[in-house]
């Protein structure tokens, strides 16, 4: 991205981007690779039936109805909240794909596990086996998908310096981090869970337990979470003005849009530099831009240097 990083302070060749947004499945996005597994894992177990769960927005969500219509699997999507009047961006697209939607009501995290769970248990009481796909594709299976990546990654660039990723339920950034190791990724946390670090923590521990790692080796950024997941700050909406006019690139207001205000704030901070490598992991998401209050009509942020 030799644009942005030259507007950055960076030199021509210091910024990169990975597109994992370009997945040919159901609209793409990170959330595909780990499902490339995780659906596997639930074939091979006889699964006639698969469940998950996410916020009504879920890229995750919209991407098991993709993988589920491609496998021929019905899929049951568990989600946060309460149907709503209309149903736009992945909600519209999870409709589209086929899937059968479940309203939880406003539940936390473990609410959403017994919803999944519940309707498990009706699906086994017909005589079903049900497949439950967990929140966000991240299990040690999911997450091995990025560890597959890192590697990826580091053969089509093996002088990269620090890869910068999105943080929602943690398979990703522990994947990178079990293959790139901690010091060369850094984490933008959402704000999708309450505990990114912990989540990040247990997967990288179960990817690769000989690594001995502990929570001070990762680098998180915490500061982007603002008002809450999903809520818009001028940050994000900098960095998404920032790729699409420098760039072309569209990020969207909850995950990429966070990792790319992360991106921004380490250069204007110092703590990316010239002179390095330094890939945006781009994980999709596009659809979210317009299932997102409040993104239309589009309202500028003034420049800063
Ligand atoms: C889910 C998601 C992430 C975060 O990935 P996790 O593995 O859940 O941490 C990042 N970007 C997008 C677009 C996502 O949908």
């Amino acid at each position: 991205m030799p644009r942005l990083g030259v507007h950055l302070g960076l030199g021509p060749d210091d910024l990169w981007i990975k597109r994992d947004d370009l997945f040919g499945l159901g609209g793409g996005g990170n959330k595909a690779r780990k499902l490339e597994r995780t659906m596997a894992q639930a074939m091979q177990w006889g699964a006639d039936v698969v469940i998950t769960s996410g916020a009504p927005q879920s890229n995750h969500a919209r991407l098991t109805a993709a993988a589920g219509a491609r496998l021929g699997l019905p899929v049951v999507l568990v989600l946060e909240g309460v149907d709503p009047d209309t149903e736009s961006g992945n909600l519209l697209l999870d409709r589209m794909l086929g899937a059968h939607l479940v309203w939880a009501g406003e539940v936390d995290g473990e609410g959403l596990e017994a919803a999944v769970q519940a309707e498990a248990d009706a699906a086994a009481s017909t005589g079903r086996k049900a497949g439950i796909i967990p929140f966000g594709g991240s299990n040690a299976v999911g997450a091995g998908a990025y560890e597959e990546a890192g590697r990826e990654l580091l053969h089509q660039m093996p002088t990269l310096d620090r890869v910068v990723v999105a943080v929602g339920s943690g398979g990703t950034m522990a994947g990178l981090v079990s293959a790139l190791g901690p010091d060369r990724v850094t984490g933008v946390d959402t704000g999708a869970v309450p505990d990114a670090v912990e989540r990040v923590l247990g997967l990288w521990q179960a990817l690769d337990p000989s690594a001995g790692g502990t929570a001070t080796d990762l680098v998180v950024r915490d500061d982007l979470v603002g008002r809450g997941y999903g809520v818009l700050s001028d940050d994000i909406r900098e960095a998404m003005q920032l790729f699409a006019r420098t760039e072309g690139v569209i990020l969207d207001p909850v995950y990429t849009g966070r990792a790319g205000a992360g991106l921004i704030s380490g250069v204007r901070e110092g703590t990316i530099t010239a002179g390095e490598r330094t890939v945006f992991l781009h994980s999709g998401g596009l659809p979210g831009l317009f299932g997102h209050a409040d993104v239309s009509p589009w309202r500028d942020v003034p420049p800063r240097d």
